[in-house]
């Protein structure tokens, strides 16, 4: 073991749990290398699942992965621990103290050697230095704040329903900045939240009391995506009676309000950040490697940081630069499963001494979830390169297939499809919305 070529994996996202457990399952296995994940917390939840969590339509908990019992399970090892420094000269990473919910420190920092390492960090929301924003926005970037989103969402609930009650002005607003992918398929969420709840006990409110507002400081929604599909999002936010406003940058969040950059105030009890990501701040002074603005580790090709070829960095955290264009592979789910694959036989091929893989990014398209309600999308021919709009039942297919397919890279065949059925059985049982 001691002799063992290490490659340590830190982030254990949507990509990297994947690329751990490939490397388990053929290197950990075999004892041909000694594969180690770190992590900043004990369990994995799919991160575009969050604002599902967020508005109670999905239980989490049914959803964890606990890297624990899983790494027992695909032979490698887990260590508990949010990584803050590296040492490049010792080929060391270094590991924040552990501290407990009391502030106690539980373990104190520490190192873990690598041969190989792989950064997969993952990012946070960029919230571009907007005064307020920290102090009085919710962000969905962990699960924790999820849940806490959630708790915070039923509490506003439940104290409308009683001024409601009272015959007070009960009016909730709610704002979401930011509508790329994640802030659209949130306002349809909270849309769903607001019309379930009433069913369930809180009947003094009704759905149109809840006012959701997605704010956008490009001239329309889904601004990275095409046209069609940006019109077709609107329509349906509309008919959900989710107010868009677009070309409106936000330039101050307060309290119970949000500044517009034209002077106008508009009130948000609950406000959202969902406009842009950024990867850690940590990256960017982390053993000199190189950064761009947006704190993301400049990667080559094949995935190896620019300046340290035995340290690689893919998924949300890393640049990676596209053939035939200036923009750099875009933080998406589907890219960091494809980087796992690529980096997965990069890996292994570099135990043999082969070359590693150069990878280019396949954009399969991209599908807009509105909860329960329907999906629209484009999906590109691989061939034609041409992009096909879909919408409906078969929209939802395909979006749902991306995290099956992550749940296959995590479980095989078999237990994914044991999953998948007691998913359905689970929503048989359950009320349709998490109510605690
Ligand atoms: C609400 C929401 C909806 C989304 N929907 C979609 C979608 O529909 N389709 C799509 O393609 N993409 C979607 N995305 C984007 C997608 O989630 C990301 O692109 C993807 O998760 C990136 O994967 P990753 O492995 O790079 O990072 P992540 O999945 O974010 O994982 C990063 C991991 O690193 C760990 N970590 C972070 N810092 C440290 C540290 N210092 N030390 C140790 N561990 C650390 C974290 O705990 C985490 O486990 C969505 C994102 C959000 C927030």
């Amino acid at each position: 073991m001691e002799n063992l070529h290490h490659i340590v994996v830190v982030g254990g996202g949507a990509g990297g749990l994947e690329l751990v457990t490939s490397l388990g399952n053929k290197l950990g296995k075999r004892n041909k290398a000694r594969i180690s994940l770190v992590d900043a917390g004990l369990t994995h939840v799919w991160k575009p699942l969050l604002h599902e969590v967020a508005s109670g339509s999905l239980d989490a908990s049914a959803n964890e992965i606990n890297y624990r019992a899983h790494a027992r399970k695909h032979h490698y090892e887990f260590q508990l621990g949010r990584m803050n420094g590296l040492d490049r000269a010792a080929k060391e990473i270094i590991i924040a103290p552990f501290l407990d919910e009391e502030g106690h420190e539980v373990v104190p920092e520490r190192r873990i050697q690598y041969d190989t390492l792989v950064i997969a960090v993952g990012s946070t929301a960029n919230d571009f230095g907007t005064p307020g924003a920290q102090d009085h926005c919710l962000f969905l970037d962990s699960l924790r704040q999820a849940r806490r989103f959630h708790n915070l969402m039923l509490n506003a609930f439940l104290r409308k329903n009683h001024e409601a009650n009272q015959g007070k002005p009960h009016t909730l607003n709610i704002s979401i900045i930011g509508a790329g992918a994640t802030g659209v398929e949130l306002a349809a969420e909270l849309r769903l939240a607001s019309r379930e709840l009433p069913v369930y006990g809180m009947n003094h409110l009704q759905s149109s009391d809840v006012s959701i507002s997605v704010i956008e400081a490009a001239d329309r929604i889904l601004p990275a995506l095409p046209g069609r599909l940006s019109a077709a999002a609107t329509r349906e936010l509309e008919r959900q009676k989710v107010k868009v406003l677009t070309g409106q940058p936000v330039s101050e969040v307060r309290e119970n309000s949000l500044v517009m950059k034209d002077g106008t105030e508009l009130p948000s009890e609950m406000t959202i950040w969902a406009a842009g990501i950024k990867a850690p701040p940590f990256l960017a002074e982390l053993g000199g490697l190189e950064t761009n603005r947006s704190n993301q580790l400049l990667v080559t090709q094949t995935l190896e940081t620019t300046r340290d070829t035995d340290i690689f960095a893919f998924g949300d955290c890393a640049a990676c630069p596209q053939p035939d264009s200036d923009h750099p592979v875009p933080p998406r789910a589907q890219a960091a499963h494809q980087q796992a694959d690529a980096l997965f036989k990069t890996l292994c091929n570099r135990l043999e001494g082969k070359n590693p893989v150069a990878f280019v990014y396949n954009d399969h398209g991209s599908l807009i979830n509105f909860s329960r309600y329907t999906t629209v999308g484009n999906l590109m021919g691989n061939l034609s390169g041409r992009s096909m709009y879909i919408e409906g039942k078969v929209a939802r297919l395909f979006y749902v297939s991306l995290y099956r397919m992550h749940q296959v890279a995590l479980h095989g065949f078999l237990r994914t499809g044991i999953i998948w059925l007691m998913d359905k059985i689970s929503r048989a049982m359950h009320p349709r919305l998490k109510l605690h």
